[in-house]
């Protein structure tokens, strides 16, 4: 299969040939003809993102900027349950994923952490699909929990044993588990989308899914590669933030690029969100409509 094959039939076996936007950058000179594409930029906002002290008074805010999505951390969820239902009634945004609030992780040596892994994961996967949503975001395990599993062929087969259950628990509930890759000063056991993505085949469940996060993929060769090697198959969500200093995107221009990713979303389809997950280096009522306006021009350059 030559190249120009290769990416003719990777787009019709998407599905998304006819709404696939012209990868110009990539492609220039041996691109099939590709009609725009129709995806759109789905925004979502970590809890702590909007200003606002009460859960109304942030979706207030995020409704008048067009955010779709609030990502609220597990224990979050757990604890506040009722009220995000609540105010999210009428309201034209709905949960994104849910960031972690597990304990343990499912690499512990330790049996007993272990099983508090297995405890407390399963219940926010509850309350995730029971609000509807795309997925429950976890890391294998960060360097610094200790004692970890060893970095073994073993270790990474029971890895997809341990996810394969606890995707089918979460496609029972009507929700994913979302693997995250991070870099190599957090998380040396994944570090890039393409091997989360081989970690859900392996794992042989559809309710196995992976994301991408703009800062931790400062590892990655390609914003563009990670995200297709993940696939539509497999990349049920994505972070941002700025990469020079993890705040709002637009705080250090120079690194605040984010077109080469954004264009695989495109050219996937990608329908779920993008996730602020970052801090915010000024005044929220500038910076962060600023962000907005960032991410909306550069998904239009795609
Ligand atoms: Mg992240």
């Amino acid at each position: 299969m030559d190249r120009r094959d290769f990416f003719k039939t990777s787009l019709m076996g998407a599905g998304a040939l006819a709404a696939a936007s012209s990868p110009l950058g990539l492609l220039s000179g041996c691109a099939p003809k590709a009609k725009k594409s129709d995806a759109g930029l789905h925004l979502s906002f970590q809890h702590g993102t909007p200003p606002g002290e009460t859960l109304a008074e942030k979706f207030d805010y995020m409704e008048r900027l067009g955010i779709e999505g609030y990502e609220p951390g597990g224990q979050y969820l757990l604890s506040n349950f009722n009220d995000i239902e609540q105010n999210l009634r009428g309201r034209a945004i709905k949960v994104s994923a849910i960031c972690a609030g597990f304990r343990g992780f499912i690499l512990a040596e330790d049996p007993a952490v272990k099983a508090e892994f297995d405890t407390s994961m399963r219940e926010i996967i509850d309350a995730a699909g029971k609000i509807g949503s795309v997925g429950v975001i976890m890391v294998p395990a960060f360097n610094g929990q200790k004692p970890c599993l060893p970095h073994t062929q073993e270790t990474r087969d029971y890895l997809c044993e341990q996810l394969h259950d606890l995707g089918e628990y979460a496609l029972q509930r009507g929700t994913t588990v979302i693997l995250e890759p991070l870099n190599r000063r957090e998380c040396f056991y994944l570090r890039l989308v393409a091997d989360a993505a081989a970690i859900c085949r392996d794992a042989k469940s559809e309710g196995v899914k992976c994301m991408g996060d703009f800062w931790h993929m400062q590892e990655e060769t390609s914003d563009y590669a990670a995200f297709m090697a993940a696939g539509e198959k497999y990349l049920q969500h994505v972070h941002i933030a700025n990469r020079g200093n993890r705040r709002m995107p637009g705080e250090t221009p120079e690194v605040d690029n984010y077109v080469d990713g954004f264009r695989a979303l495109k050219q996937l389809n990608y329908p779920h969100y993008v996730s602020f997950e970052c801090g915010c280096g000024g005044d929220p009522e500038v910076l962060v409509p600023a962000a907005v306006q960032l991410l909306r021009d550069q998904w239009a350059q795609a």
